[in-house]
């Protein structure tokens, strides 16, 4: 609810070319999001399966990270021995915020009454932890049940993240008609891992 009634601007940015193809979308909201609101809105942790069934599913499934590290070396995130994504966050009782940062947003452990759930990584089954959960809106996972990551921007560097997106240019086709009986259609082949 609080997107629908807010959001007041929508960017598609980008469909991006590495992997899956996907958007980046950046939303104004017409009022503030004040800090002590940001867990109500943006969520890191993984929902009580006896409060929020649904949703305890659908971030399960969509919304953890790897698990990568010392738990899988393998996994594509890994570079130079670390996590790119930065994986797994850190542990936190409450959401903190800077000036000129993404916040760091609550991620309680299970002694603090996070829970936890289990995967099957490399033929193990290991405990995962708010630690590997990626930020998302509840409102916008149950809406879409896909991998939504959203992110509180309040600072000057999204002027950078909008230039990057939109330099980026966009994919093409290019098709012809021949003839209303011979319909040729001509797609060149666009390389996804050029950026
Ligand atoms: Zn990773």
């Amino acid at each position: 609810m609080y997107l629908e009634r807010r959001a007041v601007g929508c960017i598609p940015l980008n469909c991006k070319k590495r992997g899956l193809p996907h958007a980046h979308i950046l939303r104004w909201m017409m009022e503030k999001i004040t800090p002590n609101r940001i867990d109500e809105i943006i969520s890191a942790e993984i929902p009580d399966i006896e409060i929020e069934k649904d949703l305890h599913d659908i971030v399960s499934k969509n919304m953890i990270h790897g698990p990568c590290g010392s738990l899988n070396n393998n996994s594509p995130c890994m570079s130079d021995g670390k996590c790119i994504k930065r994986y797994p966050r850190d542990l936190l009782a409450e959401a903190i915020t800077g000036n000129d940062e993404y916040p760091f947003y609550r991620r309680r452990s299970t002694e603090d009454g996070g829970k936890s759930i289990k995967l099957k990584v490399l033929n193990n089954t290991i405990d995962v932890d708010n630690r590997w959960v990626v930020p998302y809106s509840p409102l916008l996972l149950k809406t879409y049940n896909a991998h939504i990551n959203v992110e509180y921007c309040n600072s000057v560097k999204a002027i950078k993240y909008i230039c990057k997106y939109v330099n980026k240019g966009s994919d093409m086709a290019v098709f012809g008609v021949e003839n209303t009986m011979h319909l040729t259609i001509k797609l060149p082949k666009i390389n996804w891992d050029t950026t």
